[in-house]
Parts: C-alpha cells; structure tokens; sequence
C-alpha cells in the first residue's frame, strides 16, 4: 500500500477580509469555522487513501454508518498561535499525534501514522492562516478526528473509516476576571471505570458526562469534577480537563495517569513548567475529603483545571451533596497565574522555547 500524497483543491469563494474579521470577532468556543477542511480515508484493502484538502463541506453518510449507532469516534484537540512577527506556530502537534494512536488503538480503530496527522493539521493552518486571531489569548482551535464509515450494523470494528480536520477561530475559553469557577463533585455519576474508555479522547466519554454537566448546572456550578469509581473517594478529572493542586509549601499534585484519566498535553507541561521553577510536582492519588479539609485547614492555597481549550482555569469552590468549601479566597491564585504565563507565553512566541514544544509552520 503506497503513502497517501496530498490534494489540494483550494476554497473557490474563501470569506473575505471584513466578513473574516466579523466573524472572529469574539466567537464563542466552536461556532465559527473555517474556510477549509482534511479529509483521509481507510479502509482494510487500499490502506489511508483519498488525502484531501477541500472547502469545509457536509458529509454524506448512510444511516446504517457504523458510528452513529456504537460510537466508534476518536478525536484530538489543539491550536495554532498567532506570533507577534506575524508567524503561526502549533504546539506540540507530534503529541497529539501520538495521544490519537494511543486512543485508535482502544476504540479498535486503524494507527494514523504520526507524520500524516501532522501534515494534515499543518496543511489546513497553512491554506486557514488568515483565520488564526491576533486578539489577546485567541487561537485557531484545530479538531482533528476519525469515525467507523462502514455501512453495517453488526457490532464489530468497522472496516472503513474517515479521518478529518477542522479549524476554529477560538476567544479565551473562560470569560471574566480573576474569579474562580465552582464545580460539582458528582457522586450520582463517574467519567472512567478501570479497564474502560477513560484514557482515550473519544467522544463517548463526553456523552456519558453530558447527564452530570446538566445536574451541575442546576447546582448553580460550572463544571463537574469526577471521583473514581471504585471508591467514589479519589479526584480524577473534570470532564474536560486535568487538575492540579498547590499546596502551603509551594508544591504541586495531580491525579497519578491509572487508565482512568486523560493524559493532557496541558497537564504534562505544566509538569514540565512547575519542575523548572524548582517546584515539587507529585503524580499522586487526592481524596475529595482531604481536599476539603486542606482548603478548611489553609495547607491547600490553590486548585487548577487545564486543558487545551481552556488553558489555566482557577477553581473557585467545589460544591456536592457532602461537600462545600472555598479554595483560598475563591479567586485565581498567583501560582496557577505564573503557570498559565510561563505557558501563554511559549505558545505566543513572547518567551524563549527551551523545550523545543513549538512547531513553527514556514
Ligand atoms: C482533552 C482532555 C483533557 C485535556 O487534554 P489537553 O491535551 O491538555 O488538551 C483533559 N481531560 C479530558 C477528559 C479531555 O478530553
């Protein structure tokens, strides 16, 4: 089976420069989209064939596809950085690139070679450049992902699949000032069980919290945090996002990567980050009943959330059927803030690289 060679049939009417900058002025999170998308397909025969770049269009799929009815959906989520020469960088793309062989691998689907997935976001920066936002902290959000195509209804993996890329002009995530966010600790539902899905970034698991956003909501809260499921005792993750938290003595903990998480590429560079400011991070398990009692005690001075689409996100106060209590005084604290800088600023190219996690398009 030979490599797949790119076609590019540029968008025949792009958007112009004023409807462009209409558009992008403050979009809410994914409702904007580009002019362009990927496409690539495999199937078992011909191998990853079909490597288009083409105007964003709909897709046309029978009702008997194999996704619509088990869910066999992977996706990936990172951005491109305006720089202030004027440039474009993504960051850390050959990781995200790894993360979504490492979910194929779990939801039985075919391994994207690495170079392939990267090309193919490089691709639709370049062809999209004009849609990544100069405004402080917006970016091009990039959704790459790949759906079972087979037309079939048997539950098995499917035999043909198609990958895709599409682009987002994006504003900060979290609007507003330096106040926390308030989440729901649900003991009603869990994100992950052991042996299940909780690692890969599969759409699935986001359908599954969907029921526990919506009781948060009407809590009063902005997200929800998951505990385990076997002991419903240790914090795992947000729906969306890893956590951190920051202790009196300066140092950092995270939930430890058992299976039941995701691996953020957010939460391994701060790791990176916190390390190289001579800060203790520890990968080890947090009970919901501890947190409350060192945000009680004051040994807790910080909780964190972060993620791709959100960054650095502080947390504010954690609220559940037996738990409430105030982080600090409920506002963003200054380690989550010199984090969120030392971040914001590699990606924006105001700081030095000395981990070598940009990837500058030419
Ligand atoms: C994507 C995601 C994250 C954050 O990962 P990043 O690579 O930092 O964007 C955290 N938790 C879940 C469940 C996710 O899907």
């Amino acid at each position: 089976m030979s490599k797949p060679t790119l076609d590019v049939t540029p968008h025949p009417q792009p958007a112009g420069a004023a409807e462009r900058a209409a558009l992008m002025q403050n979009p809410a999170f994914g409702h904007v989209f580009t002019d362009h998308m990927i496409t690539l397909r495999h199937s078992a025969e011909r191998g990853w064939h079909d490597w288009r770049l083409e105007p964003r269009h709909a897709f046309d799929l029978d009702p008997g596809t194999l996704s619509l009815h088990y869910a066999q959906e992977i996706f990936e989520g990172l951005k491109a950085y305006r720089l202030p020469d004027g440039g474009a960088t993504l960051f850390r793309p050959d990781a995200n690139a790894r993360r979504f062989r490492a979910s194929a691998e779990r939801l039985a689907m075919p391994l994207l070679p690495e170079e392939i997935f990267t090309g193919s976001v490089r691709a639709l920066v370049d062809a999209d450049r004009d849609w990544i936002p100069s405004a402080e902290g917006a970016s091009l959000y990039l959704r790459p992902f790949m759906i079972g195509t087979e037309v079939a209804l048997p539950p098995e993996p499917s035999a043909a699949h198609l990958f895709c890329v599409i682009a987002s002009p994006v504003a900060a995530y979290f609007k507003g000032g330096a106040a926390g966010v308030t989440l729901w600790v649900s003991e009603t539902y869990t994100r992950a069980a052991p042996g299940g899905t909780g690692a890969a970034k599969c759409g699935g698991n986001y359908a599954a919290s969907l029921v526990a956003q919506a009781e948060g909501r009407r809590e009063g809260c902005d997200q929800v945090v998951f505990l385990d499921a076997v002991e419903r005792r240790w914090v795992e993750e947000l729906g969306g996002m890893n956590v951190f938290f920051v202790f009196d003595d300066g140092s950092l903990q995270t939930p430890p990567l058992t299976g039941t998480i995701l691996p953020g590429i957010t939460r391994d560079s701060l790791i990176t980050l916190a390390r190289g400011m001579g800060l203790a991070v520890r990968e080890e398990p947090y009970a919901i009943d501890q947190w409350q009692a060192d945000a009680q005690s004051g040994r807790l001075r910080e909780a964190f959330a972060c993620g791709t689409a959100a960054v650095v996100t502080p947390i504010g106060r954690v609220k559940g059927a037996r738990h409430g209590f105030v982080i600090g005084n409920g506002e963003a604290g200054p380690a989550a803030a010199r984090l969120k800088a030392a971040l914001t600023d590699i990606q924006f190219g105001r700081a030095a690289d000395p981990h070598g996690w940009l990837d500058r398009l030419p």
